[in-house]
């Protein structure tokens, strides 16, 4: 009779990360990325080690979001196995498949291959020692969330989205996932984003452009807590372009914003 091979210890990865949290919308394009790059640059401000895993792989913004598209990670031989050194600029180590290949090239990736490039930046990435690892998902739910929650030991979720209701129901999804039996990952609580709109010329006005409170009746509901409510601010947008995070002008009311979102994740 064969025996069963006795089952290999799981490796503890990432044993010197003291939190790894996890940033998941439902949808695309509600600012998870944005959210992610200023609450990584908060708590880097707050005196932090922070590192983030960009693991949007068909979508990788953060090179952008940081102004590190031209970098290339230094490979280098660390007690005897190969490493990836993170990029680092305002404080926060970074690892995206942005740095290594032309963006257009991983869109056509299967499946398989985004998994084992995200394991890689996982396994080979030397992070060091980090109070906070931010990992930004790819939207929806697909196989690179299942690895993440397979492989690493996620503290817990942030979930993004805008208070329209497409986003919403997206978002629901997110949070049934993270909250299912096998995967049980605590929900840190959800950012409402874009939440509404003031123009320069009305301070005192706020127009609801995707609804009102949708994120916060959402958050009432699902019983997680809501982490903030994120105005649509022209800045926000062009910091996010110009690789300089919102939350870098701590004196801003959009900065204070995200520095209070990053209050209540730690
Ligand atoms: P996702 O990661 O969910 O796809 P992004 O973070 O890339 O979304 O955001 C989508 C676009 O919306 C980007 O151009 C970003 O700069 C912009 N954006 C995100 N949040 C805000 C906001 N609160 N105010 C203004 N623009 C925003």
């Amino acid at each position: 009779k064969i025996k069963p091979k006795p089952k290999a210890e799981p490796v503890k990865l990432l044993a010197d990360v003291k939190n790894i949290i996890a940033v998941a919308s439902g949808k695309g394009g509600v600012g998870k990325s944005t959210v992610t790059s200023n609450l990584a640059v908060a708590l880097a401000k707050a005196g932090y080690t922070v590192g983030l895993l960009d693991a949007d792989i068909f979508g990788p913004s953060i090179p952008k979001m940081f102004k590190t598209e031209d970098a290339r990670p230094l490979l280098d031989k660390i007690d005897g196995r190969d490493r990836i050194i993170p990029v680092e600029k305002y404080g926060v180590k970074m690892l995206s498949i942005g740095y290594f290949v032309n963006p257009k090239d991983a869109t056509i990736w299967r499946g398989a291959m985004a998994t084992n490039a995200i394991k890689q930046l996982i396994t080979e990435g030397n992070w060091g020692a980090l109070d906070y690892l931010l990992i930004d998902l790819p939207p929806g739910t697909s196989d690179i969330h299942l690895t993440m929650v397979q492989t690493l030991s996620i503290s817990g979720a942030v979930i993004v989205t805008t208070p329209q209701d497409v986003a919403l129901a997206d978002a629901v999804k997110g949070v049934s996932m993270f909250k299912s039996k096998n995967i049980n990952v605590p929900i840190l609580g959800l950012v409402e984003n874009m939440a509404w709109f003031t123009p320069a010329e009305l301070p005192d006005h706020k127009y609801f452009i995707f609804g009102k409170d949708g994120g916060k009746r959402l958050a009432d509901e699902l019983e997680v807590p809501l982490l903030g409510q994120i105005p649509i601010v022209q800045s926000i947008r062009e910091g996010g372009d110009q690789g300089e995070p919102a939350v870098l002008n701590e004196e801003t009311a959009t900065g204070v914003a995200f520095a209070q979102v990053a209050q209540k994740v730690v």
